[in-house]
């Protein structure tokens, strides 16, 4: 492709609220254009880089044996009404009406229209399993779109779900997606790390998350110097120190007879109150509990304490409205929250997300919770403790450090949950109906063309992977007035093509040469060659965008130094 014959508006502005390099760059590179909260176009070069990505996940979705599909992206309510999701899914599922008042969501994932499409035409063991996937837009009403690309409402993810008739062969399953999934991010050329993560309300027995490494990560991942152990802070444990070890080895299953408030169930259990709400909550999600639970943590400047109380108290301390509260923000950082029941809230500032000694030793707050029964907490040893830096891991004596990941994908085992819900089922061996047992794994397409250049920029703009770049070499003629200049451009542009390599000619007239090198820098093209100067002698330069490196080469030499 040709300069001069593409779209590539690149521009020095940066979004005003653009805070993350992916942000500012991937707008001041031209590779895309916001249109509304959350909501962005992919212009020429981003296009390129976006199917670059979905090539690599298709074809490794491909080689392990998955099927593509493609959903419609709107789903009927009632799917979701089947699966209970109509309302636990919360503010994030966009619900609207057709002219016939049919109610209708913009699909935030898809395991009921999968379900829906499997029932009743999968009907026997023998046609199992299955995994099908597609790769299509999503939206989610978040409630804080931002970080561009990062957190859309509008985004593209692979989702995929899987199919068995025994729980063995969803673990076979789910394994084999995690190697397809490691093969995606190596082949990416990513830095990354897998990790146990929370399944939260989502349910299921097992989840992993598959973390990009970088600063600017949203997730906080407990990692082990010594085993590749890794956890999100959320669902990560430690060996228990022999006090613990003594205290539980006999019961999985710890019980709080007579308690009544948070503080009767950390005195009872003689532990911090931080680990008796984290537990409580958890507990208060899983069943599911109909009365609205807020707790928040030094939400504002006004706030300085700790807090957990009712949603009416909440209200007065924050000074809000309901309306207020239901758009807010509800993360739950550290209890292992994914999607809450819509009556629950759970608020922690998300600036203190990461400071463990918040919430600890906040004992002399009184804290005060409906709809949860404290009288009968089934807590596992798993649920009461907190992972700090330096504690040693579950599976070895090495020490837990914290680093920072963005959430580039996500694996479940999910059981049988949907199935179950919406009446699925095949008949088994002996010609019994089962509900299907399923899995289901996504991944943040249009999120990782961000994550690749968070981890992979400088000061200057992005530098993309080799794998994921736009272009691999960029041949920049200086002064593409001179006839001699743009002759031997043409010459390296059509020879560079000619063995594969792919190549952008920066042939515009009317750009000066400062122009056409920040515009290289800026979009990150790995290679530029540049044709000036040392045309003279027979020479061009080449420049290796990741060190910034130039090296003088003869023209004849340039495809050999570049394959
Ligand atoms: P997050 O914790 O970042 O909100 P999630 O856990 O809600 O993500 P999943 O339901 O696990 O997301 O969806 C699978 C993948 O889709 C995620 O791992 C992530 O890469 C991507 N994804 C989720 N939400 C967004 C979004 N708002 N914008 C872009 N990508 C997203
Ligand atoms: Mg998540
Ligand atoms: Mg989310
Ligand atoms: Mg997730």
């Amino acid at each position: 492709m040709k300069f001069s014959n593409m779209f590539i508006p690149t521009t020095k502005e940066a979004p005003k609220d653009a805070t993350l390099p992916s942000h500012q760059f991937l707008v001041r590179g031209g590779f895309v254009n916001q249109v509304g909260a959350g909501i962005y176009n992919f212009m020429p070069l981003g296009k390129i880089v976006l199917e670059k990505i979905r090539a690599v996940v298709k074809e490794e979705m491909d080689n392990a044996g998955a099927n593509e599909v493609q959903m419609g992206f709107v789903t009927p309510t009632s799917l979701w009404e089947e699966s209970g999701r109509a309302s636990t899914m919360g503010p994030e599922l966009l619900k609207f009406r057709d002219r016939k008042n049919t109610s209708f969501v913009l699909s935030p994932t898809n395991e009921e229209a999968l379900v829906d499409m499997v029932n009743n035409r999968i009907t026997s063991y023998k046609e199992l399993p299955i995994n099908l996937y597609q790769i299509n837009t999503k939206f989610r009403d978040e409630a804080r779109p931002r970080f561009g690309l990062m957190r859309g409402r509008e985004f593209l993810m692979k989702d995929a779900y899987s199919f068995h008739s025994t729980h063995e062969d969803l673990v076979r399953e789910f394994n084999l997606m995690e190697k397809t999934y490691k093969k995606v991010y190596e082949r990416l050329g990513l830095e990354f790390r897998i990790v146990e993560a929370d399944s939260g309300a989502i349910g299921g027995s097992g989840s992993k998350e598959f973390m990009i490494l970088a600063n600017s990560g949203e997730d906080t991942i407990a990692v082990c110097d010594s085993c590749d152990y890794g956890a999100n802070v959320e669902a990560a444990t430690r060996k228990p120190n022999k006090k613990e070890a003594l205290e539980t080895k006999e019961i999985q299953k710890i019980h709080t007879p007579n308690c009544k408030t948070i503080e009767e169930v950390s005195n009872f259990l003689n532990i911090d109150a931080y680990y008796s709400i984290k537990a409580v909550i958890k507990k208060a999600i899983y069943e599911n509990s109909s009365e609205v639970v807020v707790f928040f943590v030094r939400g504002t400047d006004e706030l300085e304490e700790t807090k957990a109380c009712n949603a009416v108290e909440a209200l007065e301390i924050l000074d809000a409205t309901p309306e207020d509260l239901q758009s807010a923000n509800l993360v739950a950082g550290y209890c292992g929250i994914i999607d809450l029941p819509k009556d629950i809230k759970v608020i922690v500032d998300s600036e203190l997300k990461d400071d463990n000694n918040v919430v600890c030793g906040a004992n002399e707050q009184e804290y005060h919770l409906t709809g949860v029964d404290l009288t009968s907490l089934d807590l596992t040893f798993k649920d009461l403790i907190l992972v700090q830096e330096g504690d040693t891991c579950p599976h070895c004596d090495g020490k837990l450090s914290y680093t920072k990941g963005i959430e580039a994908g996500h694996i479940f085992q999910l059981g049988t949950k949907y199935s179950s819900a919406m009446n699925a089922t095949f008949l088994d061996a002996n010609g019994k109906a089962q509900p299907f047992i399923m899995g289901c794994y996504g991944i943040g397409v249009s999120r990782l063309v961000a994550a690749v250049i968070e981890q992979n920029h400088d000061e200057k703009g992005c530098i993309w992977t080799k794998p994921t770049a736009p272009f691999m070499v960029d041949v920049i003629v200086s002064n593409a007035k001179k006839e001699d200049e743009l002759e031997v451009g043409e010459k390296i542009y059509n020879s560079l093509k000619e063995n594969q390599i792919e190549t952008i000619l920066d042939d515009r007239k009317n750009a000066r040469f400062g122009f056409k090198m920040g515009d290289f820098e800026l979009i990150g093209f790995p290679y530029a060659v540049v044709i000036g100067k040392k045309l003279k002698d027979g020479m061009v330069e080449i420049i290796d965008r990741k060190t910034l490196e130039k090296i003088d080469v003869s023209i004849d030499e340039v495809v050999s130094k570049l394959i």
